[in-house]
């Protein structure tokens, strides 16, 4: 008798625990129900630590502004620089309460930083006018070149990256502006001897003479990047045609790339095997060259801090692979850049 009374209360125990069991997960599942029902998971975007609000998809933001920041919008937009990127956050929030994606996008993208990109016809290496794209700056020499102008061979083309756009000129504006009638041999004395009073700090040189001595140059160099060097100085090699101006140093395309000293901006742009370059004049006739790159960030007559950067590595002009090609000039005169700096 006694036995059958403790075999049926361990029955009853079993039973009532099966039943709390059963309620729990109910109640579990109920609750589950309400959240994903009330609630849905959701980011929320910060800057610097300020609140922006809450975007639907985090990945879909972020490619929006990536988009923005390689192409910008509207004309002669070469790329945008943006600082301060947002952070995201998962979070759940009320259904019902508005996502501001659009909202968000356009306050990061305001204080975003326009570069834009256009074409100078210089002449004597003096920039003159400006056009608006490569075709046009083509045209408008081809034709001064038609028209025999007396400078067609002194005109050269200039790719500019500038956080301002310039003022563009049209075409033919251009070529009027800039044809000059040929003139009696006579008058060519008094053009020559004008030519020659530019000022030699801001020309930059291209000879290929190499030098063995070390010049002082009364400033300290930095590196503008770390890699590794692919071709020292004085080298001679099947891709250039003379001795070697520079020191390359392979990186990965998009490094960027620190001014060597402080100085003045006195060329940023295309210069035919150089491809896209930036020359530095630190003063007392000592320049730093950067060649091949991807991007510029500075223009001409910007003053740079040692270590600011200037420009983004890559492989324009004649180059075999995403590298910076580093020169020191003093009056002209390249040397040795592993004698200061590497
Ligand atoms: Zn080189």
């Amino acid at each position: 008798m006694l036995k059958i009374t403790r075999s049926r209360k361990v029955l009853m125990n079993f039973r009532t625990l099966i039943k709390l069991f059963a309620i729990l997960a109910i109640a579990t599942a109920l609750i589950w129900a309400l959240i994903v029902f009330v609630y849905k998971p959701i980011y929320s975007v910060t800057v610097n630590g300020q609140f922006l609000g809450y975007c639907e998809d985090k990945t879909e933001m972020q490619n929006r502004i990536n988009d923005y920041m390689d192409n910008g919008s509207g004309e002669n937009v070469a790329f945008v620089e943006i600082n301060d990127l947002p952070e995201y956050k998962m979070c759940l929030l009320k259904k019902g309460i508005q996502t501001n994606d659009d909202e968000i996008f356009n306050k990061v993208i305001s204080q975003g930083k326009n570069y834009y990109t256009y074409y100078a016809l210089a002449v004597n290496g003096e920039e003159k006018l400006y056009l608006k794209n490569l075709e046009e700056a083509e045209s408008a020499l081809q034709e001064l070149k038609d028209k025999d102008s007396a400078n067609k061979d002194n005109i050269t083309i200039e790719e500019k990256y500038n956080t301002e756009l310039a003022t563009l000129v049209a075409k033919e504006d251009a070529v009027n502006q800039l044809y000059v009638e040929k003139k009696p041999v006579n008058d060519k004395i008094l053009i020559a001897s004008t030519a020659t009073n530019r000022s030699t700090s801001n020309r930059i040189s291209t000879s290929t003479k190499v030098s063995k001595g070390k010049a002082n140059l009364g400033i300290t160099l930095i590196e503008p990047i770390s890699g590794i060097i692919t071709a020292k100085y004085g080298e001679v090699s099947g891709v250039r045609s003379s001795s070697h101006t520079g020191l390359d140093i392979a990186a990965p395309k998009g490094t960027s790339i620190k001014a060597a000293a402080s100085g003045t901006v006195v060329f940023a742009g295309r210069k035919g095997s150089y491809g896209l370059m930036v020359a530095i004049s630190h003063g007392n006739g000592v320049q730093t060259y950067y060649a091949h790159c991807s991007k510029l960030l500075v223009s001409v007559g910007q003053t740079v801090s040692q270590g600011e950067v200037i420009a983004k590595v890559g492989s324009t002009g004649n180059s075999t692979g995403n590298h910076l090609h580093l020169e020191v000039r003093v009056n002209g005169q390249s040397y040795n850049p592993q004698k200061y700096v590497y």
